[in-house]
C-alpha cells in the first residue's frame, strides 16, 4: 500500500493548551465566528450575505460599529451549492445504501455561487475592517442524508484536491484568507486533518458544544471533535496511524456559545479565564442566525463584558490567536 493510502489517526494532546495564548495583562478572550458566507441573494432561495448592506450583513455591521474592538471571522464557502439542508427526494431518502449514492435535494449549478463570479460580494467582505476570512468548504453539500456535511468519507488525497480547488477560487476572487477551516457541519474527518498541513492550514474550528458545564478542564462532547478543550484553543497533534510520525500540529478552536446560550455561560467562561467563542450562521432559519434580535443580544452581552472586565479582555480572532501561538 502506498503511504498516502494509510488511514491517519489523530491524537489530541490533553496538555497542549498553548501557555502563551493570552497576551500579557489579559485574563480572558472573546472571538466571534460566522459560518456559511456566500453570495446568495434574497432573489435566489434565501439570502446569505449577497444583498450586502441591504441584507442580513447590516445587522453584523451594527454590532461591529457598536464594539470597535470586536473581531469577526467569516467562514466563507468557495462555491456554495446547497439549496436545502434536508432531503427533498423523500422516496430515495428512505432507501438505505442507495440514498448514499445520490444528492437528495436540488443543488445550485457548479460555479453559480463561485466567489470569483461575485466581485461586488467579495469587495464588500474585504471592506469590513474588523473581519477576517477563513474557509468553510468547497460546495457545502454531500450525497446522502447529511447534506451539509461536505467532508465525510473522502481520502486524504481527495481532501488535498478539494483544498487546492478552494484556494484556486479564493485566489481568483482576490480574497485573502486566514490559514484555517471550519468544516461544514463541523465534522472534521481524520483524512481532512491529515491533509491540512501539506495545504498550509494551521487551524480548524470543529467542536461546537453549548451544553457542557463550564470549568477550566471541560471537554467538548456535542457536535464535531470530541474531547477537545471547551474553553481554550488547543494544539492537536496529527499522527500517522501505526507510526510515531507526527504530520503536524494544528490549533483547534471550540465553539462554546450561541444565540440560545444564557448570559451566565458567557460570564462563567470569562471568569474561568477562557476563550468565549461565539458562533452565528449567516443562513436564515437556524437557532443562531444573524438577525436583529441575536445581534442586539450580543450587543448587550459585549457591553456588559466591557463594563465588568474592561481592559483585561482580549478581543481577538481565530487568525490572530493562531499567529500568536503557532
Ligand atoms: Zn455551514
Amino acid at each position: 500500500m502506498p503511504p498516502t493510502a494509510i488511514p491517519p489517526a489523530v491524537t489530541i494532546l490533553p496538555d497542549q493548551i498553548p501557555a502563551n495564548w493570552l497576551p500579557a495583562g489579559k485574563n480572558a478572550a472573546v472571538c466571534f465566528t460566522i459560518d456559511d458566507l456566500h453570495p446568495q441573494k434574497s432573489t435566489d432561495y434565501y439570502e446569505s450575505g449577497g444583498d450586502l448592506d441591504k441584507g442580513v450583513l447590516r445587522h453584523l455591521l451594527f454590532l461591529l460599529r457598536r464594539h470597535p474592538k470586536l473581531r469577526v471571522t467569516l467562514f466563507t464557502t468557495a462555491d456554495w451549492r446547497e439549496i436545502s439542508s434536508k432531503p427533498t427526494r423523500k422516496l430515495l431518502a428512505a432507501i438505505p445504501q442507495l440514498r448514499d449514492k445520490f444528492f437528495l435535494a436540488p443543488r445550485f449549478p457548479k460555479g453559480a455561487m463561485q466567489l470569483d463570479r461575485h466581485p461586488e460580494f467579495v469587495r464588500f467582505l474585504k471592506n469590513i475592517e474588523q473581519a477576517e476570512i477563513a474557509l468553510h468548504g468547497l460546495y457545502h453539500c454531500h450525497k446522502g442524508l447529511r447534506i451539509p456535511v461536505e467532508f465525510q468519507e473522502q481520502s486524504e488525497a481527495q481532501f488535498g484536491e478539494i483544498l487546492a480547488e478552494i484556494f484556486r477560487i479564493f485566489k481568483s476572487a482576490d480574497l485573502p484568507w486566514e490559514p484555517g477551516i471550519c468544516p461544514p457541519g463541523w465534522d472534521a474527518p481524520d483524512n481532512l486533518l491529515a491533509a491540512m498541513p501539506a495545504a498550509g492550514l494551521r487551524f480548524v474550528a470543529s467542536a461546537r458544544d453549548v451544553r457542557t458545564a463550564i470549568s477550566r478542564d471541560a471537554k467538548t462532547n456535542m457536535s464535531g471533535l470530541k474531547n477537545a478543550a471547551l474553553l481554550f484553543p488547543q494544539k492537536i497533534k496529527i499522527i500517522r496511524n501505526g507510526t510515531t510520525e507526527t504530520l503536524a500540529e494544528v490549533l483547534h478552536f471550540p465553539t462554546n456559545f450561541q444565540a440560545t446560550s444564557e448570559w451566565a455561560r458567557a460570564m462563567e467562561i470569562i471568569e474561568a479565564g477562557g476563550l468565549l467563542s461565539v458562533k452565528a450562521h449567516i443562513t436564515p432559519g437556524m437557532l443562531d442566525s444573524v438577525c436583529e434580535v441575536y445581534m442586539n443580544y450580543l450587543d448587550l452581552l459585549f457591553t456588559e463584558i466591557e463594563r465588568r472586565f474592561g481592559e483585561t479582555i482580549w478581543w481577538t480572532s481565530t487568525g490572530e490567536i493562531t499567529r500568536k501561538t503557532m
